[in-house]
């Protein structure tokens, strides 16, 4: 609909303006209308590298308790020794392997107990930002994160716990809801 709208916009240009500037115009138009619209009837398509995110760690805190290896992440993570807030480890010792061959996150590497903090989250000195001390074998499920499968922004009330999915479905009142 909006294609050939934009069309017609092309075809029906005004004289006075130059081609270039008007393409590069209604291109403009179309991908903020497609924005706005898809902002208020379903999910984002944002291509991940233009996602900011602001590195506030705090979908690293919320998602603790729902993170799980997969049996290929696993046999990754047999094979890592990595650095934590615990010290330097085999990455599988911060895991549960399960009779499945998955395993579930995160378990102290010596003492018999769950974690409920990240063992990876390390926050920067000076700076309300956090870095993620295992970025390359980080599991799947982090990765993914607030991406579907479809590589759109999800667009559901635990993906808007992150600062950059609110600003992107421009949902303030989500923010008030988060901070209360
Ligand atoms: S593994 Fe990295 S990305 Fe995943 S919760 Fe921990 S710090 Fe965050
Ligand atoms: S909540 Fe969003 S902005 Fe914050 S670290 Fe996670 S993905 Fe980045």
């Amino acid at each position: 609909m909006f294609g050939s709208f934009i069309l017609h916009l092309q075809k029906s240009e005004p004289a006075s303006i130059p081609n270039q500037c008007f393409k590069e115009w209604s291109k403009k138009l179309l991908a903020r209308w497609i924005t706005q619209i898809s902002a208020k009837v379903g999910r984002l398509s944002v291509d991940r590298k233009d996602f900011k995110c602001q590195r506030c760690g705090r979908c690293c805190k919320e998602l603790q308790g729902s993170l799980y290896l997969t049996e290929n992440e696993v046999k990754g993570w047999k094979k890592h020794v990595v650095k934590s807030n615990y010290g330097k480890f085999s990455a599988i010792s911060f895991a549960d392997i399960l009779p499945t061959g998955t395993a579930d996150l995160f378990f102290h590497p010596i003492e018999e107990r769950e974690l409920f903090r990240c063992p990876f989250l390390r926050k920067l000195p000076g700076e309300d930002k956090y870095k993620c001390l295992v970025q390359r074998i980080k599991p799947q499920i982090c990765q993914d994160f607030p991406f579907t499968e479809n590589g759109e922004v999800r667009n559901d009330e635990e993906a808007r716990m992150c600062p950059e999915v609110r600003r992107l479905y421009n949902d303030q009142d989500c923010e008030d809801k988060i901070q209360s």
